[in-house]
């Protein structure tokens, strides 16, 4: 690792000093972005909630930046785009849940047992519906597959174990599984509500801190347009450890579905013997939040027409319930490390002697945390002439925490601008690998997807690990202990030489992308490749 950085350092050098080209500003060591992090991080901004004080706080850190590095506003309000949520907030001592056994309720405890999912816009009035267990709930039609054939779900609440069949392949199952597509499966099939059981086997957060913050409020965009989930009226969150519950009398257990589950074996399908009933207290409210946007305009007289994108979302969730007494959810690596990274690259590009021939565009989105809202609203209302946009490059928690031997490239296969990135980090010394985890659906977990839903190419890269080795314990271990948790702050274990490494590969990236004559092309072969319509939006 060291040695790779000091050839890449040495080799910049050399060339400077054969062009007797001017000062290239110094290769990156990681400091200059920590020293951002340290800012978007810090127990002052309250965890960057969206529509909080905080965030507003750390936004105009960033614009303060961006205007210091000579950047121009390209949002519609200056820097600023700004983004109308609602916002949803669960009142417990007025919602309950219950199974009901051959016409007697068996209560549920929430928090225990299960959760009411405000992603959902609940229905007020109380729901009783039978439960079907429809294994992943997926319909692939491109695979032929179909969890749904066969089975009558029409006013159902249909029970699912979150994940896919190995069949299909990770992005296409991850596609699958968004709130959208899922919606418009349910929807289509007649039921009336979800009730998802997490996966064991790829829960990042384990449920005693999924559960201790359930109470937190949801947001969606207010624009009825971004309306996903109508028809919708019950969504609940099932404890996998009290999963059996569900499953009591209907001649398979939890154990079974989660074994076949875990390595993404075919599901049975079957009507369970007991109903839901569920009624859900919520209290509305409006938030309002911003995108912030600028642009480091390009030195080519066409090029310079269109964009490449760099984003990251600069909101993270907040304050929450506390652990071990600490209520501040500061978000340094999710996603402190990719906002600080745009503000350092902003600066390092803005300071280089060659400009490159495209325009860059910074994009910091608010509200990823609610359900990659602020990246869905700009992908649908960009600033920039919708066409104009050529890829899109995500840093969203890119995890610094190991050196960078192994770099995850998500959407590697779908795109040209995968195998641009895997050639770039090779020649770094770096291993590129597709998702070793397709059940952990990163590739729908960040900003990029809104991107690839209207048609860009886009792809996000994170430092990984081989499966099996000391360096994937590594990430499982910060996953379960500080992925979404007061403890992903500034008191932890950073690698800076793998943030420089990271750092000098996406720079290298989106350069480029920005100086190849060529757009990043879809593949032939990409189911992605449908929603490149000239720019339109994908059809909804
Ligand atoms: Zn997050």
């Amino acid at each position: 690792m060291r040695s790779t950085l000091l050839l890449f350092a040495a080799t910049s050098t050399l060339t400077t000093s054969l062009l007797a080209a001017p000062l290239a500003p110094p290769p990156f060591d990681g400091k200059t972005w920590w020293k951002h992090v340290q800012v978007l991080a810090d127990d002052g901004m309250e965890g960057r909630e969206t529509g909080s004080p905080g965030l507003r706080k750390a936004e105009a850190y960033v614009v303060d930046q961006l205007t210091k590095d000579g950047l121009q506003p390209a949002g519609s309000n200056g820097f600023y785009q700004p983004v109308r949520f609602v916002q949803r907030e669960i009142d417990e001592s007025r919602s309950s849940a219950a199974l009901v056994r051959d016409g007697k309720d068996e209560p549920l405890t929430l928090g225990e047992d299960a959760l009411l999912s405000t992603r959902v816009d609940l229905a007020p009035e109380e729901i009783t519906a039978p439960l079907v267990f429809t294994g992943y709930a997926l319909r692939v039609p491109e695979k032929g597959f179909d969890d749904f054939a066969g089975l009558d779900l029409k006013g159902k609440v249909v029970v699912f174990l979150a994940g896919s069949p190995e069949e299909i392949p990770g992005p296409l199952a991850a596609h699958y599984q968004s709130a959208l597509e899922r919606s418009k499966t349910l929807r289509a099939a007649g039921a009336i509500g979800m009730i998802i059981i997490p996966n064991p086997a790829s829960m990042d957060i384990p449920w005693s801190r999924i559960s201790l913050n359930r109470t937190h409020p949801s947001m969606d965009l207010a624009d009825p347009e971004f309306n996903e989930t109508a028809g919708i009226k019950t969504s609940l969150m099932f404890n996998p450890a009290q999963a059996e519950k569900l499953f009591a009398g209907s001649g398979h257990t939890f154990a079974e579905i989660a074994a076949l589950g875990k390595d993404r074996k075919p599901l049975p399908r079957f009507p369970l013997p007991v109903s839901l009933r569920a009624k859900a207290g919520v209290k509305h409210s409006e938030v309002e939040s911003a995108n912030v946007i600028a642009r480091l305009p390009g030195s080519d007289p066409a090029l310079k027409n269109e964009v490449v994108v760099l984003s990251a979302h600069i909101d993270h969730i907040g304050i929450g319930a506390p652990v071990d007494g600490d209520r501040i959810y500061n978000g340094a690596m999710d996603d402190g490390s990719g906002s600080a990274l745009l503000l350092d690259i902003a600066a390092h590009l803005r300071a280089a002697p060659e400009k490159p021939r495209r325009s860059i565009l910074f994009v910091f989105v608010t509200a990823e945390e609610k359900g990659l809202l602020g990246s869905k609203y700009f992908a649908a209302h960009p600033t920039v002439d919708p066409k104009s946009i050529v890829a899109d490059i995500n840093v969203d928690m890119f995890l610094p925490i190991v050196p960078l031997k192994v770099l995850k490239i998500e959407g590697l296969a779908e795109s040209d601008l995968g195998d641009r990135a895997a050639a770039i980090a090779r020649s770094l010394g770096v291993k590129p690998i597709p998702d070793p985890e397709p059940l952990r659906n990163t590739f729908i977990r960040s900003d990029q997807y809104n991107f690839i839903r209207h048609g860009v190419p886009a792809l996000i890269m994170s430092v990984s690990a081989e499966p099996g080795t000391p360096e994937q314990a590594i990430f499982k271990e910060w996953l379960t202990k500080r992925y979404h948790a007061p403890s992903d702050d500034l008191n932890q274990p950073v690698d800076f030489t793998a943030a420089a490494l990271y750092e000098e590969i996406t720079r290298r990236l989106l350069l480029e992308v920005a100086n190849t004559p060529a757009r990043p092309a879809w593949k032939p072969d990409s189911f992605f490749r449908r929603f490149a319509t000239g720019g339109a939006p994908a059809a909804r």
